[in-house]
């Protein structure tokens, strides 16, 4: 397995098996009422690779991103560490995760994570989450004895 945590995001060529899962989620979202198909996959620490697709819902705001979707099947498969994640959206506009997704990503990534936006063609855009979620709050602030929490605490 490769070792991109430390190294900043890594070549979109070494990303395609996370584009082609990310694409064949997509292929399979469920967007009867935006019509906007998102997928996403995320190579967890174990290099097992874990796709999902956005879920709308009649009730909209009960609906789920497609990133919280292969989040929880990183868990529920075992992984507690994103290694890379890719976002897929129509193309050719960039689709970065929305704001509460970059929340999430945090909570199993480091700001050196590398977030790939792509279209089905291809990557269009890569970032580390440290760009997309700068100062991001996260596990570790709720650690004890860390020096953010010591300062909050007074
Ligand atoms: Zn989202």
């Amino acid at each position: 397995m490769q070792e991109h945590t430390e190294s900043g995001p890594v070549p979109p060529e070494d990303s395609l098996d996370l584009l082609q899962a990310a694409a064949a989620a997509r292929a399979r979202a469920y967007a009867p009422y935006s019509r906007f198909f998102v997928g996403a996959a995320i190579r967890g620490e174990s290099g097992t690779i874990y796709a999902a697709a956005n879920v709308e819902n009649a009730a909209y705001p009960v609906g789920t991103c497609a990133e919280a979707g292969a989040i929880a099947a990183m868990i529920a498969g075992g992984d507690r560490r994103i290694v890379e994640i890719l976002v897929c959206g129509p193309g050719p506009a960039l689709v970065t995760p929305c704001g509460a997704c970059r929340q999430r990503i945090r909570e199993f990534a480091s700001a050196r994570t590398p977030i790939h936006a792509a279209g089905p063609d291809g990557i269009t855009a890569s970032f580390t989450l440290g760009e997309l979620l700068p100062m991001a709050f996260g596990p570790d602030n709720l650690e004890p004895g860390t020096p953010q929490n010591e300062a909050t605490v007074r």
